[in-house]
């Protein structure tokens, strides 16, 4: 692994000063920060080869095809996937998924199986289907420790009416990292299709489609060192050419008449309109720099980091921290009584330290768990132990001063 003062050096955003205090920046799991190799890219892109793709035929116009397709090419490797369609990120692949899968496989009466740990952008996305559709939403249910009740997941996949399973790898608000492996073998064995929503996962461990399982999986380059804006739907080939397209436009049609047209293969049928170039280009820069890294060393740096802040953060009296006590990602979500997270939130950024605090966008399960705001730090390789320190000071000092 490159030393971790090579690392930081590398994030120029990391140098600075917020509020007159070195910035300590755990905000990961809302997004990552960028290295300098992805800035470049994208100043390159636009410096040297902006024009559009497959649509020129001049030099520029090639040499932007043919890093946008190469960037593809490098990211269905990243992730070993079939065919990767580039999407705004998950929402938008999400969306692409209940809009253009759903259309054609979810009929009246048919079960949609979430878990209650989901992010809205997975929840909302089925709600309108299944509201489209008459459909049904089932949950599996998440259990006082942030794990999910893998008895019941079984048992809801084996109602026969359940056509897809779509959950979190990582839950971005309770830190749980569900075995989606196994989560994806037991709806394969109900002969139901699985998507893993694998926003809070990439960039920070392997995420394989073909050794998960999963036939759909979608994730956002902004997570894992890329820009914002670019994303994308990973999935199995076979199951992208049976469905129908997600956005009408340029790009996505084969021969186009005045009242009908037809459409091109995937990934292109879901690639309506001129894409995000520079940022595909500049995310797979990003896989580069992660795999040069190692997401195994990533992990473990996560891991290390994560557990003296937690056994910190539990000195601290009243403070109640969300999710699994073993195995978990590098977040940790937590409660004090008697304050609330905004306070907290606001004390920690006038010192510099940077966390997030609210919903999380998972409003359902964490009002089942009694906590619907929370402030949440999360880590990332290129934080560092006296970050953490100084960070676990912070806060104690920030709650007994709200306390007082
Ligand atoms: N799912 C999960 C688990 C997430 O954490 C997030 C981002 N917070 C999303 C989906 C949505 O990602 P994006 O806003 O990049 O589309």
């Amino acid at each position: 692994m490159k030393n971790l003062a090579d690392i930081r050096a590398d994030f120029p955003i990391l140098a600075q000063k917020v509020n007159g205090y070195p910035l300590i920046y755990f905000d990961n799991a809302a997004t990552s920060q960028k290295p300098r190799c992805v800035i470049d890219s994208l100043v390159h892109f636009f410096e040297r080869d902006n024009a559009n793709v497959h649509r020129g035929l001049h030099t520029l116009s090639n040499r932007a095809t043919a890093a946008f397709e190469n960037a593809r090419e490098r990211l269905q490797k990243f992730f070993n996937c079939e065919t990767l369609v580039f999407t705004r990120g998950t929402t938008e692949a999400v969306n692409l998924v209940a809009r253009s899968w759903g259309e054609v496989n979810i009929n009246e009466g048919d079960g949609i199986l979430l878990t209650e740990m989901e992010h809205h952008s997975n929840l909302l996305p089925w709600q309108m289907l299944a509201q489209r559709k008459r459909a049904k939403l089932h949950f599996v249910s998440v259990n006082e420790n942030g794990t999910l009740d893998l008895v019941e997941a079984v048992e809801l996949l084996a109602r026969g009416d359940v056509k897809i399973f779509a959950f979190p790898h990582i839950s971005n608000s309770l830190g749980t990292i569900n075995p989606a492996q196994q989560l994806c073998a037991m709806a394969r064995d109900a002969g139901v299709t699985t998507l893993v929503d694998a926003a809070q996962s990439v960039g920070h461990i392997p995420v394989d489609c073909r050794a998960l399982g999963c036939d759909m999986l979608v994730f956002s380059g902004h997570k894992m060192c890329g820009p914002t804006g670019i994303g994308g739907l990973c999935g199995r080939t076979e199951i992208l050419n049976a469905i129908p397209p997600f956005h009408g436009g340029g790009e996505m049609v084969r021969e186009a008449f005045f009242c009908e047209s037809t459409y091109q293969d995937p990934p292109y049928r879901f690639e309506a309109g001129t894409p995000p170039i520079a940022e595909a280009i500049a995310l797979a820069v990003a896989a580069d720099y992660l795999d040069e890294i190692g997401l195994d060393t990533i992990a473990a740096h996560d891991t290390a980091l994560v557990r003296p802040l937690r056994e910190a953060l539990e000195s601290i009296d009243g403070l109640r921290i969300l999710g699994p006590n073993g195995e978990r990602a590098s977040l940790l979500s937590f409660v004090v009584e008697g304050i609330h997270s905004q306070d907290i939130i606001t004390m920690a950024d006038q010192q510099g330290l940077a966390l997030r605090g609210g919903h999380h966008c998972t409003m359902p399960i964490l009002r089942k768990l009694g906590a619907p705001s929370t402030a949440r730090a999360s880590l990332y390789f290129y934080n560092t132990i006296d970050e953490v320190t100084r960070a676990a000071e912070i806060l104690t000092r920030a709650i007994r001063l709200l306390r007082a």
